[in-house]
């Protein structure tokens, strides 16, 4: 490992060594993994593998503080006053947290500070979750008819335990999602993150361990898939809130039939951008939809538009400045400021990038520029070129599959109607950008590309608007008011007025 990333991560002394079950911290050594640092490939922390023993008893303490713990039934006051201190250590421990972070996945340190999955970022969606926990309302309905006198209301419930899995990408932003809205609807949680990134989580789940959250109520594990499944499948919990790959979002899906559980499952895109000749700058539309997938994350966002559908009169203009985009682009170590991008989170990951560009190649798209690795000092890591396509049908696998990765597969259109129909020939439905000034022509397209949500000139989520996928993209909304319906049951009352 380089010597930065070696003295980052002794000056910041993770300790990720522990479980943290029923309010204390458990010594795990009935297993173990190595974490490896994505941007050269060496062992950067030996992480507990909870097993199933692990998550029975994270479920076990989860289920106990739910059936008889005070935190379901707390007053709103003082659930919220319990948070507070939750929201203020985060605060205080942001810039801590984004190193971590950066760390774990190799996201570039001063690119993605002040971005949505920075560690200030994680604090103001706790703090806006934390903001419903005296708005979680029910409601009143008029008596129906002079047959009965009988008057109906509904309570929203907690929805019980809740098993919460991570992905890589955004560690502390889905952390916070899922965490902080289970805890503002009084659940209890089991939490587990991605096996790539358990530094920075366990730095979240000290925070949460010094609060005064009675115990059982935050229990935090760690380990691969084998142990995701066994807390998705565990039937102690009564719902699961997934972010994380299609194939794995369709395991829990069917095995959580078996018991009925209540699921969120925010999937993979194939999210289109769609440029149309009136767009204000085909320039800022080149720069951005390819700098998503150069720079930041080099692509690993579910919600980026890896198809550029591009009208034909403007599609030299855009492959021009997409080129000169990459131009600016720098590999290296996270915490350098020059380092615009990240790198791929696995040498897997990174052979499956390489395969969709092979596979790109020989379905007949033409490679504009990169889809090779980069040499030298690089050569360590986890580095891939970004790759441009065009000459790319909507039938190849480039354009149909989620690539997580920089390749940008370009599509060309003549009418609207085309766009709309390319658009919308995906199994996915996640996100998507539309450049245009036509205010006409942005409502009509917005409004009938089939995804959970959809920008137009730019694309960004926030805490308290909703987000996910229609189609295979998943199952539910995280942002809002949609995401205290998703962590609670409602319940009707009825009371007979003539008793
Ligand atoms: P992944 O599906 O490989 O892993 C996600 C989590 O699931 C990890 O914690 C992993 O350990 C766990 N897991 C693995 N097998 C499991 C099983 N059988 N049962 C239960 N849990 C299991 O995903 P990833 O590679 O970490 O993340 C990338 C994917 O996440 C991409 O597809 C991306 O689009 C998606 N994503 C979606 C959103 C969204 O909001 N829709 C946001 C971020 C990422």
């Amino acid at each position: 490992m380089s010597e930065n990333l070696a003295s980052v991560r002794d000056e910041l002394k993770p300790q990720p060594g522990r479980l943290f079950v029923g309010g204390s911290w458990l010594d795990w050594d009935e297993g173990r993994f190595d974490q490896i640092n994505p941007s050269c490939n060496e062992v950067i922390a030996s992480i507990p593998e909870a097993g199933r023993r692990g998550v029975d008893l994270a479920v076990a303490a989860a289920r106990d503080a739910f059936d008889n713990g005070p935190w379901p039934k707390m007053r709103a006051q003082d659930r919220k006053r319990m948070i507070q201190p939750v929201i203020d250590g985060i605060y205080a421990a942001a810039d801590e947290l984004h190193r971590l972070q950066c760390l774990d996945n190799g996201m570039p340190y001063h690119l993605t500070r002040n971005s949505r999955v920075s560690g200030s970022a994680a604090a103001d969606i706790f703090d806006h979750y934390a903001g419903w926990i005296d708005k979680i309302n029910g409601e009143t309905y008029p008596i129906f008819s002079a047959a009965s006198n009988m008057q109906y209301m509904t309570f929203r419930d907690p929805v019980g335990v809740v098993a919460a899995i991570l992905p890589y990408n955004g560690p502390l932003y889905t952390f916070a999602l899922k965490v902080g809205a289970a805890l503002a609807c009084g659940c209890t949680v089991v939490v587990k993150p991605s096996e790539y990134t358990n530094l920075s989580t366990e730095r979240m789940a000290r925070i949460l361990a010094e609060s005064d959250l009675p115990p059982g109520v935050f229990n935090f594990i760690t380990g691969g898939g084998e142990t995701g499944a066994a807390l998705a499948g565990h039937p102690g919990v009564d719902k699961v809130t997934f972010t994380g790959s299609i194939a794995v979002g369709q395991k829990i899906y069917a095995g959580g039939a078996v018991d009925m559980k209540r699921l969120s499952l925010e999937l993979g895109g194939k999210s289109a951008g769609i440029v149309f000749p009136d767009a204000r700058s085909v320039q800022t539309a080149a720069k951005t939809l390819m700098g998503l997938c150069s720079t930041f994350l080099s692509g690993q966002i579910c919600s980026t538009p890896s198809r550029a559908l591009i009208h034909r009169s403007v599609l030299d203009e855009f492959v021009h400045f997409a080129k000169e985009q990459v131009a600016s682009i720098r590999f290296g170590d996270p915490f350098d400021p020059a380092t615009t991008s990240s790198p791929i989170i696995s040498k897997r990951q990174v052979a499956k990038i390489l395969g969709f560009v092979e596979s790109g190649q020989e379905e007949g798209a033409t490679l504009v520029f990169g889809g090779d690795q980069p040499g030298g000092e690089l050569k360590a890591g986890n580095w891939v070129n970004p790759a441009l396509f065009i000459d790319v049908r909507n039938d190849m696998r480039i354009a149909r599959e989620e690539i997580f990765g920089p390749v940008l597969s370009v599509i060309p259109f003549e009418t609207e109607e085309e766009a709309i129909a390319i658009a919308n020939d995906s199994d996915y439905g996640l996100a998507g950008t539309i450049y245009t000034t036509d205010i006409s022509r942005a409502f009509r397209v917005a409004r009938t590309v089939r995804s959970g949500s959809i920008g137009i000139n730019n694309y960004a989520s926030v805490p308290n608007a909703p987000m996910g996928g229609v189609k295979r993209s998943g199952i539910g909304r995280e942002g809002g008011w949609q995401t205290i319906e998703a962590f609670t049951e409602l319940k009707t009352i009825n009371i007979n007025l003539d008793a």
